[in-house]
């Protein structure tokens, strides 16, 4: 059996349609949706160019809306949903924003923070523990990047 339940699959739906407007923007495509009780409380795309922000990361821009919304720099008992592994910088913040359960689509084999380059959330070293689960519609999320990058090696042999 999937551990991921049909809402999961919705909401990672919802993440990808994000990453899509990313690449439209010309960043890296990545989406995520920061969700508490089936409800939406923030969404982001990766848009580091656009807002000259090194931490304009899907993720940061879900759970910065989010915590604005509710007015609380903690938002417990959240899921954060996003296309892509995070970095350390995002699991960092994932930890300070005390967001319950991560679910990712693609694994990052380069820079991916949970399980892949580096395994963050496995320290017995943080206060906060996050259940986290990768894999969700991961075809469909890594399929995105790798069009992506290879749209932009295209360009740089034409330019
Ligand atoms: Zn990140």
């Amino acid at each position: 059996m999937s551990e991921f339940t049909e809402r999961d699959h919705f909401w990672m739906q919802h993440a990808i349609r994000l990453a899509e407007a990313a690449a439209l923007q010309e960043e890296v495509p990545v989406g995520a949706v920061l969700v508490t009780n089936d409800e939406m409380l923030g969404e982001g795309f990766n848009r580091p160019i656009s807002e000259s922000d090194p931490s304009a990361h899907a993720e940061i821009v879900a759970i910065r809306q989010g915590a604005k919304k509710i007015s609380n720099y903690r938002i417990l008992d959240s899921t954060l949903y996003v296309t892509l592994e995070p970095c350390i910088m995002c699991v960092g913040a994932i930890v300070h924003a005390r967001v319950k359960r991560l679910v990712f689509g693609a694994y990052d084999a380069k820079a991916g923070a949970v399980g892949s380059a580096f395994q963050v959330l496995d320290t017995n070293k943080l206060n906060h523990r996050v259940e986290y689960a990768g894999g969700l519609l991961a075809h469909n999320c890594g399929q995105l990047l790798s069009e992506f990058f290879r749209a932009r090696r295209e360009k740089c042999k034409i330019s």
